[in-house]
Order: C-alpha cells, then structure tokens, then sequence
C-alpha cells in the first residue's frame, strides 16, 4: 500500500503500513518547517529517506482522519487537459487534437473529498462529473525536455473536474471561450490525499468514477493520448510552471449527468476515493 497524507484541521496525516501518525510532528522534530511543498522540496519524501524515517522513530499515532481538507496547499495554477482519452473525444464526436489542449480551472474553485457541490444559481441542465489523475508539481521549469520532467512532479492525487455541460456546448457552439462552464463554486473536488512521486508508478494505473455505486468511468493512465511527460513539456514551453501548480491529466471515457443527491466517487488505484456530494434543489 502506497503511502498516503490527508490534510486535517490538526495537521498532517500519513497512512502507512496499516497505520495513521503525526506527519506534521514528525516534521517538526525532524527540522523540516513550512507545509507540505517544503517538506517535498526538503526530500523526504525520496524512496532511501523516506524509508529511514519510517523505520525510526518516533511516531505519534492518531486516530483515521474523518473529515480532511484539500490536500495540497492551494495551488499557483491549475491547468487541465482536454480530450486526453481517444475514446472521451469520440463520446462527443471529436478525435483528438494534434496539440494537447489545455484550460485553465481557478484555484478558487477546490474543494476536499466530503464536500457538497451545487451547480451556479439558476442552472438546471446538465452537470457532469470527471475523473482524473493530478499532478502536483514541485519545482520550477520552463521549456523543460520531456525526460526531464517527472524530476518536476512532487506527486499526485485525484480530482473531479466538474462541468456545466450544456453551459459548454452553447459557449463553444458560439465560439465564445467556455470558462464559467469549468469555473463555478466547488468545481474542483480535489483528494482525498497526497501521494509522493517517489512512491507510486502512475504509468499503468486505473481512474474510475461511479454514481450512487454505479461504475461510470474506467481507463488506464496507459491510454493517455499526452503523457504526463509530455503535458509538462507542452506547458512549460507557453508558460514556466512553478513549484505549487497543479496539472489535470484529462477524463475517461463514460462523463456524464449528476443530479440532486448523487454520491460520486472519483478514484484512482493506488491514490484513493475522492466522495463529493451532489445538491440541486429544484425551484
Ligand atoms: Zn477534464
């Protein structure tokens, strides 16, 4: 099992080997100040340090988190991919673009695992749920070589990029940019943990959403069009990407409507379940 840390009112959590401690102790008895960026840029979480903390002590247990905040401090920019399965682009009668395309999400917009999402005020058409992996990057880069950009990854968790659907069909319909359609209110559930680059192979693993329990989504990171190399070295030419920004890697095949009281979970194995709650009261 992949070494996971939720955020919480109390500080850092790690699960570990069947076990929850006081990440944020640890730290500070190691020396290591500042939040969870400092602690990645201090190497802790590299494979050889990370094990020699583990093994030593001390650890303070604490109880499974219940309720955890976003995972990461808030980020500089979120930019997201479009169209990064074949088979999503071929759901809306697309193939995929010769250059990745990418939107921007606002920071604004994130909210934890457990949270509660209603669409804008006034919206009643449809709402869609998406899956992806995230990557959170650790370091500065611009123009960075595709070999060269994982050394840029700090590490990974899941988000639901949640989309005004009909809102981005009418926009996009009268070649106006689609930016509320991806930017409202809790639009970017984002968790439920953080876990380290240096502990988990992403290149073979599956998304997943399901509603009410109900599987909707399921892809391989395999079958990215982009790679996460690629999506870095694409970025990074148009824009330097900074230690803090946050990378969405695209959806599955399978987005579709939600409605008032839908449970959705999107996931990815070796990460975890990020729940997020759907209210849309009528009238
Ligand atoms: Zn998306």
């Amino acid at each position: 099992m992949t070494p996971r840390l939720f955020a919480t009112s109390a500080g850092l959590v790690l699960e570990h080997e069947a076990r929850y401690v006081d990440w944020s102790a640890r730290m500070r008895h190691e020396g290591v100040e500042g939040d969870l960026l400092s602690h990645v840029r201090a190497g802790v979480f590299e494979r050889q340090r990370f094990g020699e903390l583990w093994s030593s002590g001390p650890w303070i247990d604490v109880a499974p988190p219940v309720q955890v905040d976003v995972p990461i401090p808030r980020p500089g920019k979120i930019l997201a991919l479009g169209k990064n399965f074949a088979a999503h682009a071929a759901e809306f009668g697309e193939r995929v673009p010769a250059e990745p395309l990418v939107f921007e999400k606002l920071p604004e917009c994130l909210v934890p695992s457990g949270a509660t999402v209603s669409p804008p005020p006034g919206y009643d058409r449809r709402f869609d749920h998406e899956a992806e992996l995230a990557v959170w990057i650790g370091g500065e880069g611009r123009a960075v070589a595709p070999e060269r950009a994982l050394e840029l990854v700090a590490g990974y968790t899941v988000a639901n990029d949640l989309t005004l659907r009909s809102l981005q069909g009418s926009d996009r319909k009268q070649g106006r940019p689609w930016f509320f359609a991806k930017n409202f209110d809790g639009a970017l559930p984002l968790g439920p943990c953080f876990v380290p680059r240096d502990q988990l192979d992403v290149s073979e693993l599956t998304v997943t959403c399901s509603v009410n329990g109900e599987l909707r989504q399921a892809a391989s990171t395999r079958q990215f069009v982009v790679s996460i190399e690629q999506a870095i070295a694409h970025i990074s030419r148009h824009l330097t990407l900074h230690a803090g920004d946050l990378v969405l890697m695209g959806t599955p095949a399978g987005v579709g409507p939600l409605e008032d009281g839908d449970v959705v979970v999107a996931a990815v194995e070796g990460i975890g379940d990020l729940v997020t709650t759907i209210a849309r009261p009528r009238g």
